[in-house]
């Protein structure tokens, strides 16, 4: 029996006395195979992870030996690709081009927030069955208090083997940290926004190989799952890939419940393009323009601070996810459907694990847009929603009228009452909405890169005025029927609010 070698092509007919032995070194194997249409490839999908270097040509897959076995009853013609380890020797870590050890990953993440304890601050989100953990840092002056500000999240290589975006992530910390104080933008970055960054989502997968380096990194974690397969989907269900939610995938689910991240990205490889929403279905999303407006800012600017050829891939560097290919279970589109989190997919690099001494012109390439995108958490509609009467914040809808669907709405989040609805350019009707209280809808307008606030105060349904007899106190709030404060319109209910908490109710003739 022949032995499986590079790129050679394996027949179907008398494979499965093989099985065992595709899978005798890893638990994962990489092929590829033509594919005749995309609803085929849709199919396919479903059994197999297809990979991001999938083409209109010709299809990349990840497979498990359970994955596999279902892809082989498809009788589809297919090449084993080995991969061939790599070794490069470090050369300067002062220039960032080299993965560290995992051990030297730990150590610089708590050096980060051991350096820099006022504006920084390392969480350990859990620790996995192999001892490696999910470490993720939060920067922002006051860090670590909620306050009016977007909360915005980097992270990267939930495909253990995509690592362009671990040493960009690793990179960009120590870069806004050693920024704040002298580098203006870096400064106001730090001071309005609520930053996370997590550079690896996935370490058994970098490090499957041991410790010591990424050399024999697995795109899967250490069962042998795909985590961008693992997520709750809007369309297929709570396990899309049948399997259980792995530590990892948990691990993410419970940070995204407890921060109400307002915008994220998701940092891959293996080709050089922005890869926005919907990844589950053909539906365009209620921000199509939205999206394309900030992909391309994130692409021309990789690509004007580049040589020729980088991240031009699809549409000159941006696609929408179903239009290449179907992942269903993805992060991006949990984030975006369950979260209300604005995520994009991030391909950064045509070498999953480039070479070290590439990642010096990467990071140049990416790092302006990397800021650009982080500074787009500031823009848009955005305010605080509070009780009319009583001053207190609120979690309310906030949804625009004949434009969302999908779950496209935003909540404003305690304990704060922000909210932060990211829009292209134009003009919309807001509702904001409670139960118990009265909607309101405004007509606000919006410009690309600008900030529109609009702070919204609603009424209690249940409110009843209290006439006030005793008038020595100071009015200290007046508000009309509607909510809005010192109201000069004639003919209008109006409730004085008193210093002592009493109301007066009045009505204004003209
Ligand atoms: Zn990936």
């Amino acid at each position: 029996m022949k032995k499986i070698l590079f790129l050679l092509l394996i027949p179907f007919f008398g494979f499965s006395q093989n099985i065992d032995d595709l899978f005798s070194e890893k638990g994962e194997i990489y092929f590829s195979f033509e594919y005749i249409n995309k609803s085929q490839l849709n199919q396919i999908s479903d059994v197999v992870s297809i990979d991001h270097k999938t083409n209109s040509e010709l299809a990349y897959a990840y497979a498990n030996k359970k994955e596999f076995s279902e892809f082989l009853k498809l009788d589809i013609d297919y090449k084993i690709i080995k991969k061939e380890p790599k070794k490069f020797s470090t050369i300067n870590k002062s220039s960032w081009n080299y993965y560290p050890t995992y051990q030297e990953y730990v150590d610089m993440m708590t050096a980060f927030a051991d350096s820099f304890p006022d504006i920084c601050k390392l969480h350990h989100l859990g620790t996995l069955n192999s001892g490696r953990e999910i470490l993720i840092v939060q920067i922002s002056n006051n860090v670590g208090k909620k306050e009016n500000e977007p909360s915005f999240l980097y992270t990267s290589s939930m495909h253990g083997d995509e690592l362009a975006g671990y040493i960009l992530s690793l990179r960009l910390i120590n870069h806004i940290l050693n920024g704040y104080g002298n580098n203006a933008r870096l400064t106001d970055l730090v001071n309005n926004i609520d930053i996370w960054i997590n550079p690896l989502a996935n370490p058994d997968g970098a490090y499957n190989g041991g410790n010591q380096d990424v050399w024999s990194a697995t795109r899967y974690n250490a069962n042998w799952v795909d985590l961008n397969r693992n997520y709750p989907d809007p369309e297929d269900g709570q396990h899309p890939d049948g399997n259980s939610w792995q530590d990892e995938t948990e691990i993410f689910m419970g940070l995204a419940d407890s921060i109400n991240f307002t915008i994220s990205a998701n940092m891959h490889g293996g080709v050089e393009v922005c890869n926005y929403p919907w990844d589950t279905w053909s539906t365009l999303a209620a921000d199509d323009n939205w999206w394309q407006y900030v992909s391309n800012e994130y692409a021309d600017s990789c690509q004007a601070n580049s040589g020729n050829g980088y991240f031009n891939y699809l549409n000159d560097g941006i696609t929408n996810g179903y239009d290449w290919y179907e992942v269903d279970g993805g992060r991006q589109d949990y984030m975006n459907y369950f979260r209300y989190c604005r995520e994009f997919t991030l391909e950064l690099s045509d070498d999953k694990t480039p070479n070290p001494n590439d990642l010096p012109d990467l990071w140049d390439a990416n790092y302006p847009s990397l800021l650009n995108y982080m500074e787009q958490s500031l823009f848009g509609l955005r305010g605080i929603i509070t009780d009319s009467i009583t001053g207190n914040p609120l979690k309310t809808k906030v949804e625009i009228t004949g434009h969302d669907i999908d779950s496209s709405h935003v909540y404003s989040n305690l304990p704060i009452g922000n909210y932060h609805r990211y829009v292209y350019q134009g003009n919309y009707n807001v509702t904001f909405s409670k139960s118990g209280y009265h909607s309101k809808t405004l007509n606000v307008s919006v410009l690309n890169n600008t900030t529109t606030i609009e702070d919204v105060q609603l009424v209690p349904l249940n409110f009843v005025g209290i006439e006030n007899k005793n008038v020595n106190q100071k009015i200290i709030n007046s508000i009309d029927i509607l909510g809005r404060k010192n109201n000069t319109e004639k003919n209008k209910l109006l409730f004085n609010i008193f210093e002592d908490g009493k109301i007066e109710r009045k009505i204004i003739f003209e």
